[in-house]
């Protein structure tokens, strides 16, 4: 049997619509869930396997993606909200009573990331986001709690389902990181 990564890829990943433009995430109370609005497409999609992003009961990986955080808009009980820690570059507001996270957002204005929000587009009813291209954090899981002797069989899971497995982030996420510094530090001409 193949090994479960995340529900939304499990059984095929679904591909992006052309032009969609947005949709509303919910998180999971029964009455007066958050409702976050997202104004536009979501970008740079995966799975990962860090200890922070939010993950649905029983999965491996969280799903996350980003999106400007000028499309990001609290719609509905708002006051369910809290940051889960403060101490972290991302701050992740989630509903207090159901726990699920509604978005990520960098306040530190240097930050490579800085002007994009994280969000899980399987909070949302509506079909078309732009689906999840790789496997970030692959490692990670293991902190979790999964059993370091299975990590072959989840390698090779992610890349059966074409998301290829990193231990950071993909490449062209690391080399923007990377251009970033290179900038603030002077050695690439901003
Ligand atoms: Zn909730
Ligand atoms: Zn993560």
């Amino acid at each position: 049997m193949a090994v479960a990564i995340h529900p939304s890829v499990d059984r095929g990943i679904a591909p992006a619509a052309p032009g969609f433009a947005g949709g509303t995430l919910a998180c999971k109370c029964a009455s007066n869930p958050v409702t976050v609005t997202l104004k536009a497409q979501t970008a740079h999609n995966h799975v990962c396997g860090c200890t922070q992003c939010w993950k649905p009961e029983g999965a491996l990986f969280s799903m996350v993606a980003v999106v400007p955080r000028d499309k990001v808009e609290v719609t509905a009980n708002a006051d369910k909200l809290r940051v889960v820690d403060p101490s972290k570059t991302i701050q992740r507001h989630a509903c207090i009573a159901c726990g699920t996270h509604m978005y990520g957002r960098i306040e530190n204005a240097k930050h490579p990331f800085h002007g994009l929000d994280f969000v899980h587009t399987e909070l949302s009813p509506q079909n078309g986001w732009s689906p999840p291209t790789f496997a970030a954090f692959v490692s990670s899981i293991i902190e979790s709690g999964a059993d370091p002797a299975g990590m072959g069989a989840v390698r090779a899971q992610l890349k059966a389902l074409g998301l290829e497995p990193y231990d950071c982030l993909s490449p062209p996420l690391m080399d923007a990181i990377a251009t970033h510094v290179a900038k603030a530090s002077g050695v690439l001409k901003a």
